[in-house]
């Protein structure tokens, strides 16, 4: 019952403020990440991180725009 439950409680967000629109997470994690029409990436789909790597987004991010979001 809690194979899929590690990544359910935190979601991943981008902070506009700081994304320079490179378009990295959204190579990396396509089912999350999208680019809007304003350049910035923004979440799409915040539970398609089960079957990718946002961690990974995180870590690439050249901004640091991205962090966890954590969810009760
Ligand atoms: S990798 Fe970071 S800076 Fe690049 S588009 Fe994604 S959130 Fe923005």
């Amino acid at each position: 019952m809690t194979d899929q439950n590690q990544t359910n409680n935190k979601i991943p967000r981008v902070d506009p403020n700081l994304c320079i629109g490179c378009g990295l997470c959204v190579t990396t994690c396509g089912d999350v990440f999208a680019l809007a029409d304003d350049g910035k990436s923004y979440v799409k789909n915040p539970s398609g991180c089960a079957k990718c790597n946002c961690q990974e987004a995180i870590d690439n991010c050249p901004a640091h725009a991205i962090s966890w979001l954590e969810q009760s």
